[in-house]
């Protein structure tokens, strides 16, 4: 069964058609800017599975990781939608937990980024966390 979700003004819908490949959050300062202080949480999925309808805004970085990421939003209510690294290719999409119309799909499975979060972060102490990004293939 495909796993669905949209943003909150509903224009943007979209359908995987895998299970997920692992969930994580994210602390960089990036992921603060754009989840409101907080960290992102994010579930992994490969990108040939991901179908989008709707206008999809992106804003493309490089990130702390020295990746070239792009992040996909809506234009008109700014949710956050996904966010995928263009360079180096291969990697899973990351699709925000909370656009997923089951938020349940999957449980973060590792903090990353710890080292950028803010001292009063919540950080889970039953979750493995990483400085800094996961090692590659990870
Ligand atoms: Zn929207
Ligand atoms: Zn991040």
């Amino acid at each position: 069964m495909a796993h669905v979700g949209g943003c909150l003004c509903g224009q943007i819908r979209f359908s995987i058609d895998a299970e997920p490949l692992g969930a994580r959050m994210c602390w960089c300062r990036d992921c603060q800017r754009i989840a409101s202080g907080s960290a992102t949480v994010n579930v992994l999925f490969p990108e040939d599975a991901i179908t989008i309808s709707g206008e999809i805004g992106t804003i493309g970085r490089i990130a702390d990781s020295g990746n070239r990421v792009e992040r996909g939003f809506c234009p008109k209510c700014g949710a956050q939608i996904y966010s995928k690294t263009v360079e180096p290719a291969g990697m899973p999409v990351r699709i925000r937990a909370g656009v997923l119309d089951d938020p349940e799909l999957m449980a973060p499975q590792a903090i990353i980024w710890t080292e950028s979060a803010p001292s009063w972060a919540p950080l889970d102490p039953g979750l493995p966390q990483y400085p800094k990004g996961l090692p590659p293939g990870r």
